[in-house]
């Protein structure tokens, strides 16, 4: 079974087949995925839903080339990250992935438009570039008067709209999203999905989000269920 999620046309951001994964340490052995199939359309947005240890986060893990599966590919935009080396796997993420956490993992000494810019940076974008091109992708997130602020001035909800924008700012065809309003309280977490389903539509960027929280995750294109190591639809 493959689920085609979302997306208005062909055009597929992120791509899993047979995904398997078993960590082996410590003499232990723990199977955590076992077959995964999924296919992200560009600008679709689809939730995953699992409880605690279910194995959401292994999944995102591998969907972004940050670990390699026991067996199974992944491709991102048409390219196997097996087939890449290390070098070019992180060349190909930083030009098509973003990433959050639930945990904004900002950097505590820079300003908001300097946390934005860095993908840019790490891309080798001239600073004046890539600080115009943060700016813009902050207004997006309507924190045009917060780009002065760093982390530790802004509130949790704000904190993570930084970290969308972050993950936007390099123009991805897919946001990997763990948690992403795990750590906020009700409102504010209603608020910064809404945020991620509106900025998906507005933009055609895919965005994957693990969750545990039903009733956020039916706002999504499609709902799948990670269960004993496998994904059902919702
Ligand atoms: P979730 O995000 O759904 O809470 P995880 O993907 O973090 O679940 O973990 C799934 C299972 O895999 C858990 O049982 C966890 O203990 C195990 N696991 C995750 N990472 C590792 C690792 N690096 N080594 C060994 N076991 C791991
Ligand atoms: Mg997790």
């Amino acid at each position: 079974m493959n689920e085609a999620v979302g997306g208005n046309n062909d055009t597929v951001a992120l791509q899993a087949s047979g995904l398997h994964k078993r960590y082996t340490e410590g003499g232990l052995d723990v199977p955590v995925l076992n077959g995964v199939d999924l296919t992200v359309n560009r600008g679709a947005t689809l939730a995953i839903v699992g409880a605690s240890g279910s194995g959401k986060s292994t999944l995102l893990h591998l969907l972004g080339g940050l670990e390699a599966p026991t067996r199974g590919s992944v491709t991102l935009m048409g390219r196997d990250f097996a087939a890449m080396g290390a070098a070019e796997q992180g060349e190909w993420r930083n030009r098509h992935l973003g990433f959050v956490y639930q945990f904004h993992h900002l950097l505590p000494e820079f300003s908001a438009l300097d946390n934005v810019a860095m993908p840019l940076r790490i891309r080798r974008v001239p600073k004046a570039q890539a600080r115009e091109q943060a700016r813009a992708v902050l207004a997006q997130v309507g924190l045009d008067a917060r780009v002065a602020h760093r982390p530790s001035q802004l509130s949790g909800g704000e904190r993570q709209r930084v970290a969308i924008a972050r993950a936007l700012a390099g123009s991805p065809a897919c946001v990997l999203a763990d948690e992403p309003t795990g750590n906020l309280d009700r409102n504010t977490a209603d608020g910064v999905f809404a945020l991620m389903l509106d900025l998906a539509r507005r933009q055609g960027t895919a965005f994957v989000m693990v969750s545990h929280d039903a009733s956020l995750a039916q706002r999504c294109d499609q709902v799948m269920f990670m269960n004993s190591g496998r994904l059902q639809a919702g």
